[in-house]
């Protein structure tokens, strides 16, 4: 039996249909069939051969929701028509960093739609421990879309260790920018500042309650001190990928603060190690990814409105090559809205 997919077959070329074979379940396994596949920005790196994958052909796509069609002898955790979405890491559980709960490091780990197939397809497997209930509240759309960009910004937010009652700035309001916003909300910081250049984002955000900051209106680093009285902030969440918005994060926080980059890049930034981190006892960490054990309560606050996901998604298309290739382009040229999603129908 076969199943339609759209798969990356060489770098740097347009993705193509092909048919391939159903995949096989293990006793530990589901098989879900893909109601939503989020096409990210990530996805137009792997096909432009930026960021490495595994091997060839593969299928895209890493941010995936859908419906419980199979399950291997052993799950008892998700039943068949269950609505899940998937956590996009596969990982061993016991390795020494899976065994101490810093799954992210697995030493085997393997991601959805980069070092094994993805969800740009009509159906996928995966084992059942990667499968997480979605809530009746939200959409596929949402579901999937929730498992990556909602999902960094809430593990970031927990590297940063935020605390109720503290100050925060968001350094780029793109889709980690719009949960980041809400989650420092809905975690108890009381002032929230949106950094971004672009005045829609900025307006959107201002409605989630923060309050804009726009570098092209002066510099933000000096906007937050006077923002803050002087003070600076005690979080800077950096989740645009420039040198500059990094050292503006740091350059940013408040005594105790702490600047968590989020963004990627492979240039590097400069701190003033006196003024920046020791007289303030400052601290500049990275987050990556996310972990499975964050999912739970990550879920609920999207179920309970906390984190409302309803202005995330700006277009669904078909899974369709052509389709998705445009959106890929669009990616690129940086001019694809926040996330078009893939419906398989
Ligand atoms: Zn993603
Ligand atoms: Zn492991």
């Amino acid at each position: 039996m076969t199943i339609k997919a759209v798969r990356l077959v060489k770098t740097r070329q347009p993705l193509q249909l092909q048919e391939v074979s159903r995949p096989d379940i293990g006793g530990h396994d589901v098989l879900v069939r893909v109601k939503s596949a989020g096409i990210c920005h990530s996805d137009a790196h792997y096909r432009a051969g930026v960021s490495p994958v595994r091997s060839l052909p593969l299928t895209l796509g890493h941010e995936v929701a859908g419906v419980v069609e199979e399950v291997g002898p052993q799950v008892s955790s998700v039943e068949v028509g269950d609505r899940v979405c998937l956590h996009y890491l596969v990982t061993c559980g016991d390795c020494y960093y899976c065994s101490t709960g810093n799954e992210q490091f697995c030493t085997s780990g393997a991601m959805i739609g980069k070092h094994r197939d993805g969800g740009y397809a009509e159906y996928i497997s995966v084992p059942a421990r990667n499968a997480f209930p979605l809530p009746d509240e939200l959409t596929f759309e949402q579901g999937a879309v929730l498992m990556c960009s909602s999902a960094t910004s809430f593990h970031a937010l927990q590297k940063a260790e935020i605390r109720p009652g503290e100050t925060i700035a968001i350094f780029g309001l793109g889709g980690l920018g719009m949960s980041a916003v809400q989650l420092a909300r809905a975690l108890g910081a009381l002032d929230i500042y949106g950094v971004d250049v672009d005045e829609t984002k900025l307006e959107m955000a201002d409605c989630y309650g923060a309050v804009p900051v726009n570098p092209k209106a002066g510099d933000p680093v000096e906007e937050l001190r006077r923002l803050t009285a002087g003070k600076g902030v005690d979080v800077a969440l950096e989740l645009v990928g420039l040198p500059r918005t990094m050292q503006q994060a740091v350059q940013s926080l408040a005594v105790f603060g702490r600047a968590v980059i989020v963004g990627i890049t492979d240039r590097t930034f400069e701190i003033a190690p006196y003024a920046d981190l020791l007289m303030k006892e400052a601290r500049v960490l990275g987050a990556a990814d996310h972990l499975a054990q964050e999912l739970p309560l990550l879920l609920e606050m999207a179920r309970r409105g906390s984190l409302d996901l309803s202005h995330l998604i700006t277009g669904t298309i078909p899974l369709d090559a052509g389709a998705i290739n445009q959106v890929l382009a669009r990616l690129e040229r940086g001019e694809a809205g926040i996330r078009t999603v893939i419906v398989p129908g």
